[in-house]
């Protein structure tokens, strides 16, 4: 049995920030759980999904669909939790101002991770801007254990609002791990009844929509004026430090941690307050103004943008309390950082600087404390050994080289955004949001009458084609766009850990689920598409030349082959690869070593003594790939039986 499962409240385990968040909703009794993966919010799902018999677990097509079916569960009774990355409530978003305005009946909780610096992202997106723009509550851990307890009370407070609640996580938090005392479980059956045929205004009988919405409007602010009021007690607002600190923190999320630490480290907790406030918004706002009162000085400690200090200064302004003697520092005074993840290191020099303290020893490149520097060898980022999308890449930068009309290819999002790093021989020209390398396909395919000559191709992902790409693909085949879509299909969510999409014929739980044809659809919407097998550089690059020759409307490429790294490869070698030395003849050949300077998969390495090429027999994953490439033919194949 999972410790995430174990009814014996007062235990105390190691729990990951994730798995915490997870106890935290069973905990609740939640009965739906539904999201989109994304990296650092992947394991909530997906140990839900592991975890629990009675609890409908589901990825969602994508995150608009996910808000969708756990809000369906909420307007049944029960209570549900949407799981996303930040850049995912951008797509919930449509529907989820709705939401907002329609109010929810079971407590409903939507978990959104940020990923503060990028770490496993294209934008260093803020979800907390949301919680304002969709005027619902939010909540932001500091801590594993209230990662856990905060999620807990979310879904009661959402439940005593009618109200949905955010939970904002970030990356530190969700994937680092802390010591989490159990709650108790408590039996979860409720029976799923949706009823409508009440008065229209009435939240908990009548029909959930969104008119009139004067009237809901009002209600959602009168239930955030309840939010608030409950926030101005709650635990999860804390201080720290002397009654009138010569300087406040105030901070929020992971952050706290940080300040601590820091506080701790200079000594300073004699005239350094913190104030970390876990019910970011809205604001508890006399809460904060009695710590306003109590200082001059106050430091704004936060990742991303500056949220509470944004907030916290617009309190100060319209408070009858005279405050305008405070100075306040932060992101706009420049001692934090605008953009990447916080860290001691930041907090630290903050601190020295205003309060005029020199840095400590662990900041002294040359102390004894100093973190010893580690020297790691540079390893550029790269498609794994094996990896099909390198073969793909491989083709499609050689036949649109061979075509001298300059096209190009539109990128998305997945481990194949890396086609614009060298290791994608810097295939792709656009890279923007989930489905937007079909959209922008769909555009740049309609300029033909512009003049613009050059083919224009797009890639996506299986998952990405459920997501999100269908709609574009759908709209440049009606408006009768001209452009190719290679659907790099390696059976999985490969980027985010093999989740399962509609392709596949598994469900979350791996039930046995029917799987959607790729292939199917995109023939029923109209467009002429083939399958290959990237692997076979031959057939994959002759039949992308001839789509990309086709000025008449959309082609689709299917590029099916199994991630390297999938549980059915894994482990596995298709192929036995050697160099032939008596073949390579190297630098000697006129091949400028396509093998190890352009193909670069790590399993090929360059041995500079006998100067020949050579296979890595420990990450080579045995695909073959690269005996195509030699022009020597010195790289040779064997299978494996
Ligand atoms: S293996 Fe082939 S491509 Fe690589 S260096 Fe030798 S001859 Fe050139
Ligand atoms: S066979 Fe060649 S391309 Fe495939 S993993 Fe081995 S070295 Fe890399």
């Amino acid at each position: 049995m999972s410790l995430l499962t174990r009814d014996n409240p007062g235990e105390t385990h190691l729990m990951m920030g994730n798995e915490a968040i997870v106890r935290g909703a069973l905990e609740a009794g939640i009965s739906v759980a539904a999201g989109y993966p994304g990296t650092p919010s992947s394991e909530i799902i997906e140990t839900l999904a592991k975890i629990s018999t009675d609890i409908y677990t589901e990825w969602s097509v994508n995150e608009k669909v996910a808000l969708e079916v756990a809000a369906a569960a909420s307007f049944a009774g029960l209570r549900s939790l949407a799981v996303m990355k930040q850049p995912g409530v951008n797509v919930a978003a449509d529907f989820l101002m709705h939401l907002a305005l329609s109010g929810v009946r079971g407590g409903m909780v939507l978990l959104v991770a940020d990923d503060p610096g990028a770490l496993s992202s294209i934008n260093e997106g803020e979800s907390r801007l949301y919680a304002k723009l969709m005027e619902i509550p939010m909540l932001e851990p500091g801590n594993f254990q209230e990662a856990k307890d905060m999620t807990r009370w979310a879904f009661e407070l959402s439940e005593s609002l009618n109200m949905l609640v955010m939970v904002r996580t970030v990356t530190r938090l969700s994937h680092a791990s802390g010591n989490v005392t159990l709650g108790d479980l408590p039996n979860p059956k409720r029976e799923a009844f949706f009823r409508f045929d009440g008065d229209m205004l009435d939240p908990m009988e009548g029909p959930i929509m969104t008119p009139p919405v004067a009237f809901k409007h009002r209600a959602q602010q009168r239930k955030l004026e309840l939010a608030a009021e409950h926030f101005e007690t709650s635990p999860y607002n804390t201080y720290v430090g002397p009654e009138s600190p010569e300087l406040l923190i105030i901070t929020t999320s992971i952050c706290d941690l940080y300040s601590r630490e820091v506080v701790n480290l200079l000594d300073i907790g004699t005239r350094v307050g913190i104030f970390k406030i876990g019910t970011t918004w809205p604001l508890p706002e006399k809460c904060v103004t009695e710590r306003l009162a109590k200082t001059k000085q106050i430091l704004f400690v936060e990742e991303v943008q500056p949220f509470i200090e944004e907030a916290v200064k617009v309190l100060a302004a319209g408070s009858d309390l005279d405050l305008s003697a405070i100075t306040f520092y932060g992101k706009y005074s420049r001692h934090i950082p605008l953009t990447g993840e916080m860290n001691p290191e930041f907090v630290t020099q903050a601190l020295c600087t205003i309060l005029d303290l020199p840095l400590p020893a662990s900041h002294d490149k040359n102390s004894r404390l100093a973190m010893p520097e580690i020297s790691i060898p540079p390893r550029e980022i790269s498609f794994c050994p094996g990896c099909p999308h390198r073969a793909s890449f491989f083709s499609i930068n050689t036949v649109l080289s061979l075509d001298s009309r300059q096209g190009f290819t539109c990128g998305d999002i997945g481990c194949y955004s890396m086609g614009m790093l060298p290791g994608g021989f810097f295939t792709l020209k656009t890279l923007h949001s989930m489905g937007s390398g079909s959209g922008l396909a769909s555009g740049f395919g309609k300029l033909r009458q512009f003049g613009m000559k050059q083919p224009v191709v797009a890639v996506c992902g299986d998952s990405t084609f459920f997501h999100s790409a269908m709609p574009p693909l759908v709209n440049a085949i009606h408006n009768s766009a001209c452009f190719t879509l290679i659907i790099l299909d390696n059976s999985g969510t490969a980027m985010t850990g093999f989740q399962p999409h509609p392709g596949l014929p598994v469900d979350t739980c791996g039930k046995p689920a029917p799987p959607m044809d790729i292939e199917g659809i995109c023939r029923a919407m109209g467009a002429t598409t083939r399958v290959c097998d990237p692997f076979d550089l031959k057939a994959t690059q002759q039949q992308l030349l001839e789509f990309i020759k086709d000025d008449t409307g959309v082609n689709v490429l299917i590029l099916r082959q199994a991630c390297a790294l999938s549980p059915q490869k894994r482990h596995t070698r298709a192929f036995e690869v050697t160099v032939d030395p008596a073949l390579c003849i190297g630098e000697r050949c006129g091949c400028n070593r396509i093998c190890t300077r352009v193909f670069s998969c790590p399993g090929l390495i360059w041995d500079a003594e006998n100067n020949r090429a050579a296979i890595n027999s420990v990450l080579c994953a045995g695909c073959g790939v690269c005996a195509a490439i030699c022009p020597q033919n010195a790289i040779q194949k064997k299978e494996i039986q």
